[in-house]
């Protein structure tokens, strides 16, 4: 039933795994009414329990491991990771650094990629669209 309901309203969680803070600022202005993801039935949300998308931001650090590992576990199945911006695409510049694991990918699933440095909120804004379009497909098989 929370399913059904959700693919009207997927909501999201935005986790910061080491960046530089200039993706974080594009995708908290993708958040403000400018951009109104809202318009999509999206909400920001605090606890991964209730979110559907994950929107990553960074190179992973190896602090961060284990936090991403952890929230990627607490998210309900279907999930949609989307990794915002070159660092958490493929690390890059910081992938080998001694205290970075590269990008999300090396330490979770990722379903879309969106590149820049830092990525725009209209290509975030793209990717999460056809992304639902995505985890609506996986919410259906999930029932199937
Ligand atoms: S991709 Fe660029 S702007 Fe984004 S976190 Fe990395 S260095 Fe910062």
């Amino acid at each position: 039933m929370r399913r059904d309901a959700a693919t009207r309203s997927p909501w999201i969680l935005h986790f910061d795994t080491g960046s530089c803070n200039g993706c974080d600022l594009e995708v908290w202005a993708l958040l403000t009414p400018r951009y109104d993801v809202e318009r999509f039935g999206m909400v920001n949300k605090a606890n991964p329990k209730h979110a559907d998308i994950l929107l990553i931001t960074g190179p992973v650090t190896r602090k961060a491991e284990e936090r991403l590992v952890n929230l990627y576990n607490q998210t309900p199945e279907p999930k949609l990771v989307i990794a915002c911006g070159d660092c958490a695409s493929n690390g890059v510049p910081f992938f080998d650094c001694y205290n970075v694991c590269g990008g999300v990918d090396k330490v979770i699933p990722v379903d879309m990629y969106v590149p820049g440095c830092s990525c725009r909120p209209e290509a975030i804004m793209d990717a999460v669209v056809k992304g639902i379009e995505l985890w609506k497909r996986k919410a259906q098989e999930e029932r199937s």
